[in-house]
């Protein structure tokens, strides 16, 4: 755009050339969005009266517990958290644990490592038990290690392991942490919107996502949803103030859909748009059809192509999908990627600890299509073979 163009009023500007997408964000957040998603960021929102709080954030809260605990939702809430998901991460572990508590980490990749650093850098007593990039969470060892060691309070793992693609065994992980009456806490950033999920069955006291993965809006805040009652218990426990999860909570509760600091107003009025277009779409069901048949026809294509897939299909998600590098010694991800990214698509490093891998995203406003296309031009491009 070049400075002339910023001086004109928007309604002038050519909207549809400006704003087309180059490519495809075949990554796992901040992930393609729908046009109709970020129009609705085209106007700016006032944040003190009701056609914000009242029509925008509090029918968000709403909906999303409902999303989230459709068998028992008004048992739920939500509280929505400025920055980006592990800033919510950080005010649910921050907030949940308190003084005298001890919190278990199932972790198995990046993301599960990275619960474990918040807990060391909010100084809370934690365990970590480390499985491994490419193994689940040990639910037997869990087990063993809640019957010996009774400080434990809280448990925590990551649902869908976007460092691999691994879908963990969170309702298997659930019955023994519940069975052992210890809360529960799950970082189901990348999973949360696409996979169906029951919190009141499984007995999940907390969880957190974001705005920019499966809902399909656009980054600038996560959420929390909790149980009433154990959002309720955890006055004062935060170590932070701006992240403090039960100030907040209680300010949206009590100021009707008010934020205690200045919210991400078109943020959250993009995801209000996407929540709406989840349920045109039929729900967390449907779109979860889609990513899995976004993935069948991504898995079906690399391996025709000669690919293989680092995980087999028992532990995989259909979120992301990390595929071994091409044994082309002279392989280059980096052309690779440049080289795809021309021909309209964006894909995403590897990050498992030394095996030279790459991922591919299936989430966001992408369908089969899509990935029949992007089999096209990986067959189509030089750079990997
Ligand atoms: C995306 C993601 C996060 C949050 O990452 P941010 O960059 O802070 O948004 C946390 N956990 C998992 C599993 C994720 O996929």
């Amino acid at each position: 755009m070049n400075s002339s163009a910023l001086n004109r009023p928007a309604e002038s500007l050519d909207v549809d050339h400006e704003w087309d997408n180059p490519y495809l964000l075949l990554t796992p957040g901040p992930l393609s969005t729908s046009p109709t998603v970020r129009t609705a960021m085209l106007r700016d929102w006032c944040t003190w009266d009701e056609d914000y709080n009242f029509g925008i954030v509090t029918p968000i809260r709403e909906k999303l517990a409902a999303l989230a605990a459709p068998s028992e939702p008004e048992a739920y809430t939500c509280t929505l958290m400025q920055g980006s998901g592990t800033f919510s991460a950080e005010s649910m572990i921050g907030s949940a644990v308190p003084a005298d508590g001890k919190l278990l980490v199932l972790a198995n990749g990046a993301y599960g490592n990275r619960l474990a650093q918040i807990a060391s850098s909010l100084k809370i007593d934690h365990l970590v038990h480390d499985s491994g990039e490419l193994a689940p969470p040990d639910v037997p060892r869990l087990d063993q290690t809640l019957r010996d060691d009774s400080a434990i309070t809280h448990v925590i793992c990551v649902h869908n392991e976007t460092t691999t693609g691994m879908m963990n065994p969170l309702a298997e992980i659930a019955s023994v942490v519940k069975g052992h009456r210890k809360t529960f806490l799950v970082d189901s950033m990348s999973a949360f919107g696409g996979v169906p999920l029951d919190l009141a069955t499984l007995g999940i006291d907390f969880l957190v996502s974001s705005a920019n993965k499966c809902i399909q809006g656009v980054p600038g805040f996560g959420f929390i949803l909790s149980t009433r009652e154990a959002i309720g218990k955890t006055e004062g426990n935060a170590r932070s103030l701006s992240l403090d999860l039960f100030a907040q909570w209680k300010m949206l509760e009590e100021g009707g859909g008010k934020w205690r600091f200045t919210s991400p107003t078109h943020t959250v009025r993009a995801f209000h748009q996407a929540l709406l277009e989840l349920e045109e779409e039929g729900g967390i069901a449907v779109r979860h059809a889609r990513y899995s048949e976004n993935h069948r026809v991504l898995v079906e294509g690399m391996t025709t192509l000669g690919f293989r897939c680092l995980l087999t299909p028992e532990l995989q998600s259909p979120i992301i999908t990390a595929f071994h590098n091409p044994e082309n010694p002279d392989f280059s991800f980096l052309r690779f990627y440049q080289d795809l990214k021309e021909r309209g698509f964006v894909i995403y490093p590897g990050k498992v600890t030394g095996i030279n891998a790459f991922r591919i995203g299936t989430i966001g406003h992408v369908f089969p299509a899509d990935f029949d296309r992007l089999i096209s031009a990986i067959k189509a491009s030089m750079f990997w073979r």
